[in-house]
């Protein structure tokens, strides 16, 4: 290493290192390329052998990159760095062996604020287990509404090696974090971040809660002016207590009751902010209505706070709060309402892929036909229907794992009505809605909240919303 620390690197720095990149696809062919560019003598390494991974290694070898397919787990000899793609698993041998040589290991976030320059702009950063994407569309909406220059980066979809290396100038990002890429990112530090919410998620990954929670928790390692919590789960706060931030960050909490100081929360119907005002102890600012949140669920209140709290910590006005907040719309398959049938109305929350989204998911509505199942993912699904058995008015279930649910069903909530739906070919869905809307009466809300991964029947979260919505359209034009 001639004596240069790899906290040192920097531009010029890169030249003639020699840097493995582990993971080909989304990830790891910009940073190969991007590493090639600065001078480093690249290696790729990639577990998987098909037809993608030969049509990336060819572009890369042409360049002059080494690619090494099919073999992920030896390191090549003479690294100095591994930059890994976020979701390799801590516990593979490459990174056994980078450990016992010494060698540092950064996953995508880490090489983009490595990489960022003198002038880039500050990060406000988002982690959770549910509501990320929701939170930071929202923060970048309300940032753009106070004439910032951002963008809404990260695990969304949009890099943030292309964000840092770009031509686009930004006045600061909308950050969103993964608990795989935080893990990655040990230098990281944000100018304010947020924890939304915790529940156990990915553990095969992490290896265990406390690992995971931990992960999460680096996200506030550094922070300059805030760290906001959630009030209502206390291991986001906890992760606060634990970080090392900066001298002057402060804790803010954000909660759908009544703010005390140094909060944001929910004063008859209207969101305010007890922290970032003159005298928190006597004064409280309006931001904007609850009815400005789109949709205006309990949990997705709770994303807008968060956002408002970033905002608010990076010195927007409380205008641009409400303006923002009235321009955002949420992604598809989260909390889309698709019809009103018969004064039932069909809501698609495709994406509530966990027992915990579709417990937000199902506090949204006082009396619900369940439409859920799939792949459970180890989850178990006691705590979700006891929780929710009040508001059931009955479960049309589907998929792979639908017995887990349906016990659950039968131990807390025995006399609700359930369908247990064998079919799993494409006409399944509209047989759901179809079982669904007979349960279903006036003023009812039918919910597709899975609870589960979509895999088993579909290619992904979006298929089954766009099946379920075809469904309901499929039952609106028979009816009409
Ligand atoms: P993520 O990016 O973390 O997956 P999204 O914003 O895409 O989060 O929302 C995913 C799903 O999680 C939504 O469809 C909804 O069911 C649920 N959800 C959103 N916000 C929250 C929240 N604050 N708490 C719990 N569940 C939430």
């Amino acid at each position: 290493m001639g004596g240069r620390q790899v906290t040192d690197w920097q531009g010029s720095d890169w030249a003639g290192r020699h840097v493995t990149v582990a993971g080909l696809g989304v990830s790891g062919l910009p940073a190969a390329k991007v590493l090639h560019g600065l001078g480093a003598v690249v290696t790729v390494v990639n577990d998987g052998d098909d037809d993608r991974a030969r049509a990336q290694a060819e572009e890369l070898q042409a360049l002059g990159v080494t690619v090494r397919i099919g073999d992920g787990a030896t390191l090549p000899e003479g690294t100095e760095l591994i930059v890994t793609a976020p979701g390799w698993r801590p516990d593979k041998p490459l990174f056994a062996a980078a450990e016992a040589a010494g060698v540092p290991v950064w996953g995508d976030v880490e090489l983009a604020w490595r990489l960022r320059g003198p002038d880039a702009p500050p990060w406000l950063a988002v982690t959770g287990t549910n509501g990320k994407t929701t939170t930071v569309q929202m923060l970048a909406s309300i940032l753009k509404a106070a004439g910032l220059r951002t963008a809404a980066v990260g695990n969304i979809g949009v890099s943030l090696l292309d964000a840092v290396l770009g031509d686009e100038t930004y006045d600061v990002l909308a950050v969103e974090l993964s608990s795989y890429q935080l893990h990655w990112a040990p230098s990281l530090r944000a100018h304010s971040a947020a924890v939304l919410n915790l529940a156990p998620d990915h553990l095969d990954w992490h290896g265990s809660m406390e690992a995971y929670a931990t992960d999460k928790g680096r996200i506030y390692e550094g922070n300059r002016i805030a760290c906001v919590y959630n009030t209502a789960d206390k291991a986001t706060e906890d992760l606060v207590r634990e970080a090392d931030v900066e001298e002057g960050c402060r804790a803010i909490g954000f909660t759908l009751g009544t703010p005390g100081p140094s909060q944001l929360g929910v004063v008859d119907g209207i969101l305010v902010d007890r922290a970032f005002v003159e005298n928190r102890q006597k004064n409280a600012q309006e931001l904007a209505h609850v009815s400005d949140v789109n949709p205006p669920a309990p949990h997705n209140i709770a994303n807008a706070l968060a956002a408002a709290a970033l905002a608010r910590a990076y010195g927007v006005p409380a205008q641009a709060v409400r303006d923002g907040l009235r321009a955002f719309t949420p992604d598809a398959h989260r909390i889309a309402h698709v019809a009103d049938i018969d004064q039932v109305a069909y809501v698609d929350d495709s994406k509530a892929t966990n027992t915990h989204a579709a417990e937000a998911s199902l506090a949204a509505y006082p009396s619900i036909v369940w439409i859920a199942g799939g792949l459970a993912k180890g989850a178990t699904f006691d705590e979700l229907v006891a929780k929710s058995a009040k508001r059931l008015r009955g479960a049309v279930l589907i998929g792979a794992d639908r017995a887990l649910i349906r016990e659950a069903l039968a131990r807390h909530a025995p006399e609700v009505p359930v369908v247990d739906l064998e079919r799993t070919d494409t006409g399944a869905m509209l047989a759901a809605v179809r079982e669904a809307a007979r349960i279903a009466r006036a003023g009812d809300t039918v919910l597709l909240a899975p609870a589960c991964a979509s895999m088993d029947m579909f290619v992904n979260y979006n298929q089954r919303g766009d099946a379920f919505a075809d469904a309901v359209r499929e039952l609106g034009s028979a009816s009409a």
